[in-house]
């Protein structure tokens, strides 16, 4: 291990174990505290400078939860309960499930599911072990429900997707931020401030949001379209920007291609149109026109919001269009970025956790990238399989009886039965298949389905790298040893490896694996190369696209920028496309998009739209949110946000045990009635298992393009439930 690591007898410097902003914090043992680690606020970390929310500040009682997994459990009998085993007999009985399973149906019989939360080194160890030992090309990981449709959009506009194209201090100083479908307020609050600042510096902030957030509340203009419009309301003030005569012409013609199409699309929607199909009313269309158009500089920034929905790539497309309309992209201070949510939702697709992706931002149809990555797994490109399955897809094949059915899985990080989309039904696959292995720090609801368990370091007992939401490479040390029985991610693929015939290329050293991924990202669009342990340790991250300078007297092709035959480090690029953007004639391509109905409207059977979201005090799927007293208590559970004259029509008062049904199966949670949400619309949070599961509700219709699943918008009705819980459509067994 590098001489840059702490030991776990001092202080040492870290980033949470959540989301995508990944604070920084500094960890010191202390007996006193939850495993022994007190959680000290470290402000010379820029992104959040020493702020932390209720789950970073207790991100330590994970490490020490009574939850927490120390032996291997294995399922002898089918049918029967999980029970200890030696790490011998749980990783032989993983190794002959998948080599069963691959000898009697073939390689893509056997499936891999992956976590936004696994650092880079094991993304790509877990992408390498999936196409090099199982020979399969059946992974994805949950980060696809993350920020797919951002990245595809991003991809064709501006030929790369990195969430963030500039440092999160740059909003502060531009003049002003729409911010789609984001409540960072409660979901990354020490971010908050960054919009704060903005306002005391006489920028504005808009917010787009279908229920008056903790972030609505900040902001100068909220606007609260119906769920699944956001695109008709983009294409609406992209109208307006056109007829207002605020285009920027001369970056139009000097910056991008396709004007005239994106152009002809937006003016078929007029305001009125627009007003009609979102509820927004023009004069407030008009005012967020205004509001984005007057100041110099200005930025759209998107999350789940627009982004989830079956049309989600087209919907960022729009938002997209018009920042390129308006000259606001590839300008310091301007353009559009994504706020990706988990921890390393970017960095997992970068480095091969995604279907169709490589690592270094690869694709794996493309031939030059599947040779120079094979060159670095010593292997014929011909080895590698073929594009996958995205992960809604690879779900709903588990367990089919039929020639192109995945029959075994390996799953790490992730818990599907909570948080997939059709959730009773993807539970229903996992329970059908042959033979499930789960890694994880505690017993999730889908690791209660497996074969075999095997238990896990996480975050403070491991050392790896995360890229956060800006594209900055941080690196998270290890700060205490941990407890007995418990084994890297790392460990487990090398001894899975060389079980299954592979005694090399699978190292535990997570400083070894990086150093590969650098080579196997050198001259991708997501280049690491130039990044190290030692820089990032120095420099508190580096921003990638970073390449490694060629040595003194290589020769690089003349029209590499990295040319200099110098040797000088690349700096990193915090911002990109100032002066060109990716595609090869260096222009933005805008992409004509036009409004389209959600996968399901209201009908009269199911009249209500339902949203879902975060809370403040959960964590996604909350396996490990759920394991914390303090955020327990907080928010003890699911429950249905509603607007007054629903509940009125329902004759439900605050409390009162609501049932939310789906053509997907129904949930049940007690009523917040709340004038903070559209009288058309009713919100749940999906962190829970159980009768109160919001993802048995959602529709996994499938964007064409992106392959996101319609998380933010499906058809319900709702009614009154009876007062003592009973059995529902999609029960779990929760382990809370
Ligand atoms: Fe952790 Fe995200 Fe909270 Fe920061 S905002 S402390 S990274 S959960």
């Amino acid at each position: 291990m590098s001489e840059v690591m702490s030991d776990a007898g001092t202080s040492t410097d870290t980033h949470c174990p959540y989301c995508a902003l990944q604070c920084g914090m500094r960890l010191r043992p202390n007996a006193e505290a939850a495993g022994g680690l007190e959680i000290v606020p470290r402000t010379a970390f820029p992104v959040n400078r020493g702020a932390l929310c209720g789950k970073g500040q207790t991100a330590n009682e994970v490490l020490a939860s009574g939850a927490r997994l120390t032996e291997p459990l294995v399922r002898r009998v089918r049918g029967g309960e999980l029970t200890p085993a030696t790490w011998e007999e749980a990783l032989d009985r993983i190794a002959a499930g998948l080599s069963r399973t691959r000898a009697r149906y073939g390689p893509d019989a056997v499936g891999v599911f992956g976590g936004g939360g696994l650092t880079n080194e094991k993304a790509y160890t877990l992408g390498k072990f999936t196409r090099l030992v199982l020979g399969s090309s059946q992974i994805d990981y949950n980060g696809r429900f993350c920020m797919s449709s951002a990245a595809a959009a991003g991809t064709k506009a501006f030929g790369v997707d990195r969430g963030l194209p500039f440092p999160m201090e740059d909003i502060p100083r531009t003049g002003c931020v729409i911010l789609v479908g984001s409540n960072l307020g409660d979901t990354m609050p020490p971010a908050l401030r960054y919009f704060t600042e903005l306002r005391e510096n006489g920028g504005t902030l808009i917010v787009i949001d279908p229920r008056r957030t903790k972030t609505a509340e900040q902001a100068d203009l909220h606007l609260a379209p119906r769920p699944g419009t956001d695109l008709a309301l983009a294409l609406g003030m992209l109208h307006l920007v056109v007829a207002e005569g605020r285009t920027d012409e001369a970056f139009i013609a000097a910056r991008t291609s396709g004007w005239e199409e994106a152009r002809a699309a937006a003016m078929a929607h007029w305001p009125e149109l627009v007003e009609r199909i979102t509820g927004v009313p023009v004069p407030e269309l008009r005012r967020a026109v205004r509001m984005f158009c007057e100041p110099d500089a200005a930025m759209v920034l998107t999350a789940r919001g627009p982004e989830q929905q079956a049309k989600g790539t087209d919907t960022v497309g729009a938002w997209i269009n018009l920042c390129l309309a308006t000259g606001r992209a590839g300008r310091p201070l301007s353009g559009y970025g994504c706020l990706t949510g988990q921890g390393n939702g970017q960095g997992g697709r970068e480095h091969g956790l995604k279907a169709d992706q490589l690592p270094g931002y690869r694709m794996l149809a493309d031939p030059a990238a599947r040779e120079h990555v094979a060159r670095v797994w010593g292997v014929d490109p011909d080895v590698l399989p073929a594009p996958g399955r995205s992960a809604y897809e690879l779900l709903d094949a588990l367990g089919r009886d039929t020639p192109d059915g995945v029959r075994a899985l390996l799953l790490m990080a992730s818990n599907p039965v909570v948080s997939a989309p059709r959730a009773a039904h993807v539970e229903e696959r996992m329970r059908s298949l042959e033979f499930l292995a789960v890694c994880d720090v505690v017993l999730s609801e889908s690791a209660a389905l497996a074969d075999v368990v095997l238990p896990v370091t996480q975050w403070a007992e491991e050392t790896g790298t995360m890229t956060n939401l800006e594209g900055r490479v941080l690196l998270r040390r290890k700060a205490a040893d941990p407890p007995a029985g418990c084994r890297s991610d790392l460990e487990v693929l090398h001894a899975l490896a060389g079980r299954l015939g592979w005694e090399k290329g699978f190292p535990t050293d997570p400083e070894e694996v990086f150093d590969e991924l650098r080579r196997a990202s050198a001259g991708g669009k997501a280049d690491y190369s130039g990044i190290t342990y030692r820089r990032i340790a120095e420099e508190d991250g580096v921003f990638w696209p970073c390449p490694e300078p060629p040595s003194p007297g290589a020769t690089a092709p003349s029209d590499d920028p990295s040319n200099d035959h110098s040797a000088t480090p690349h700096p990193g690029t915090p911002r990109m496309f100032l002066d060109r953007f990716a595609p090869p004639d260096g222009r933005a391509r805008f992409t004509p998009v036009t409004h389209r109905p959600s996968a399901e409207e209201p009908t009269a059977e199911y009249p209500v739209l339902l949203t879902t979201g975060r809370v403040l005090a959960q964590y996604q799927s909350g396996a490990q949110t759920r394991r914390v007293a303090r955020l327990n208590a907080a928010e003890p559970g699911p429950f249905v946000q509603l607007p007054p004259r629903l509940a009125e029509r329902l004759g439900a008062a605050e409390g009162d045990r609501l049932a939310v049904i789906s053509r997907r199966g129904r949930a049940v949670a007690p009523a917040r009635i709340s004038r903070d949400i559209r009288p058309d619309t009713v919100f749940m949070p999906f962190h829970w298992p159980g009768e109160g599961r919001a993802n048995t509700l959602t529709n996994p219709a499938l964007d064409p393009t992106s392959r996101m699943p319609e998380f933010k918008v499906c058809a319900v009705r709702v009614e009154l439930a009876e007062t003592a819980p009973g059995p529902e459509t999609g029960a779990t067994t929760g382990t809370t």
